[in-house]
């Protein structure tokens, strides 16, 4: 535990006085062990699952309580300190990477479940709670809560509300924005607001919808009401194997086009297949060029009427093997390799970089082959390995940070991977945010206008702009310097002009 503000060691990016008055400041409402200074007890907060970008924080604050949360808020104010949210850290674009004179507020101890309303099929939770832990608790009821990320047995609800995360299941059941009721929350102000409400609708302007979604730049979430649903009766996939990615490109398009809405239907391309199948064993089909995992849930009647439709749709759009789970147990162990896709990654590179953007399903071949292209161009290799049924691309760009260029072939491959999104009508991200990662991108996306009505949004919440400031939205200035270095074949004229 740290007892004395003197023995931390300062940095030449902020001065040690400073360090000292932040910290003085918080520990006058915080227990001392819940305000970090030490080098050594900051330093795991220096990154979040974008390991490439790192900066260790000024201060670190755990809040217990929501009235801790409004008093860090009112010091980090009047000292004019930035402030950013964290909650597990599991991020993949930057969105908690540390500001180097400012404080990191971790929802860590934030972590209690308030109350599970089974009879109204709603569940209360503190911001820290972690998304698997909601359906766990919720099991006992037979219900559970939908959206279920990747990374879900680590990521938090704050998190998740602030991305508006999305997973397998949510081409059936909605995004976080369509399973959440109600928000509270406390401004820069240290005003504490409840957005949206446990009925149908809310009064007034739709303020939950805006505030989902907003990377932790309008304020910080303290508690949220999720909806909570049954669990179906039945689950089961199918897990159908193509021999070009086309022809599985162009089946996701087929299956939504026949009227079917699967509970999940997810893509992995043979680089994914071929790295995580042997760590694994998911039963994958090695030779395939891609494989398709479509799930139904439902009544064991809908189940097995769906599984046949889904199945007759795959044969004639040209799958050359279907295998259907015959139990739960062979249910999760074809989705298994699926949940331990990017992990297994690991095993082809030291680092990768995922990307995260959205297309029309129509296009699903055409960007694929265009990634495909790239890789030759970059030299790099890239797993694909994503919510198909969503249009929702996550190409896992492989590189090793400690090769020099590597790290910049990727950023260049990735930006160029997004902009192929925006060419066929996509966008640069669909469940992952925009943080660091995608900043230059938005400059691609949206014109001046729509990205200044994209500030004054965050300055009428956050006039001081103290709130995870420099994420998200990119400035004039960036999107002019962008557009001079813009890359073009894998060129950058201005390639010494910063990035971040
Ligand atoms: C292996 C892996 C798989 C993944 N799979 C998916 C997936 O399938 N779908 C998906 O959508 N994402 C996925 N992700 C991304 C990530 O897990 C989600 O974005 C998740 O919602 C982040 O939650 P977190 O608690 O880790 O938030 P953090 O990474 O800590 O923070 C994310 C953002 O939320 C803000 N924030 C956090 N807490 C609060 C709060 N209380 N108030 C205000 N702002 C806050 C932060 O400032 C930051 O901008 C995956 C990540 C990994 C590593």
């Amino acid at each position: 535990m740290q007892t004395s503000i003197e023995s931390s060691a300062s940095t030449s990016s902020f001065t040690f006085e400073r360090q000292k008055q932040v910290a003085t400041a918080l520990r006058t409402v915080l227990p001392a062990n819940s305000v970090l200074f030490h080098a050594e007890d900051t330093t795991p907060y220096e990154c979040d699952a974008l390991a490439a970008y790192r900066q260790r924080p000024m201060v670190v604050a755990l809040p217990e309580n929501e009235e801790q949360v409004v008093a860090i808020l009112n010091i980090c104010r009047n000292l004019k300190v930035p402030i950013v949210p964290r909650g597990a850290g599991t991020g993949l674009s930057g969105g908690a990477v540390p500001i180097v004179d400012g404080v990191v507020l971790s929802t860590a101890k934030l972590n209690r479940i308030v109350k599970l309303d089974a009879y109204a099929r709603t569940a209360v939770v503190q911001p820290g709670v972690r998304n698997l832990a909601i359906s766990d608790a919720a099991a006992a009821h037979g219900l559970y809560y939908a959206p279920d990320p990747s990374s879900q047995i680590a990521c938090t609800i704050g998190g998740n509300v602030a991305e508006n995360s999305g997973g397998v299941h949510c081409l059936k059941y909605g995004l976080t924005i369509h399973n959440v009721m109600r928000v509270r929350m406390v401004t820069i102000e240290g005003e504490i607001v409840e957005l949206g409400s446990t009925g149908l609708d809310a009064p007034g302007l739709d303020l939950l919808a805006v505030f989902i979604g907003s990377e932790g730049m309008l304020g910080i979430v303290t508690e949220v009401t999720v909806k909570l649903i049954p669990k179906p009766q039945q689950a089961r996939v199918i897990m159908a194997s193509f021999d070009d990615i086309v022809t599985s490109g162009n089946a996701v398009a087929d299956v939504i086009a026949a009227g079917i809405i699967p509970a999940g239907l997810e893509m992995m391309d043979k680089t994914s297949v071929g790295t995580v199948e042997p760590f694994v064993h998911a039963g994958y089909d090695l030779d395939a060029a891609a494989i398709l995992l479509c799930e139904s849930d439902g009544t064991a009647e809908e189940v097995e009427e769906e599984i046949a439709r889904m199945s007759a749709v795959l044969s004639s759009s040209g799958a050359t093997k279907i295998e259907v789970s015959q139990s739960e147990e062979e249910r999760l162990r074809f989705w298994s390799g699926r949940k331990n896709a990017f992990p297994a990654a690991a095993r082809l590179s030291p680092d990768y970089y995922c990307m995260d953007g959205t297309i029309p399903r129509k296009c699903l071949a055409q960007v694929l082959l265009g990634i495909a292209e790239m890789e030759r161009k970059y030299g790099l290799r890239c797993a694909n390995v994503f919510h198909a049924g969503d249009g929702n691309l996550h190409p896992l760009i492989m590189f090793d940070a400690n090769q020099p260029d590597e790290l910049h072939r990727a950023e260049l491959f990735g930006a160029e991977i997004l902009e192929l999104c925006v060419a066929v009508g996509g966008t640069i991200t669909g469940e992952h945010g925009v943080g660091i990662e995608k900043i230059n991108s938005m400059c691609v996306q949206f014109s001046p206008l729509e990205r200044e009505a994209f500030f004054k949004v965050k300055y009428a919440f956050d006039p001081a702009f103290l709130l995870n400031p420099d994420k998200a939205i990119p400035t004039l200035q960036r999107c002019a310097e962008y557009g001079k270095m813009h890359v073009k074949r894998g060129e950058m004229k201005f390639p010494d002009l910063p990035r971040f």
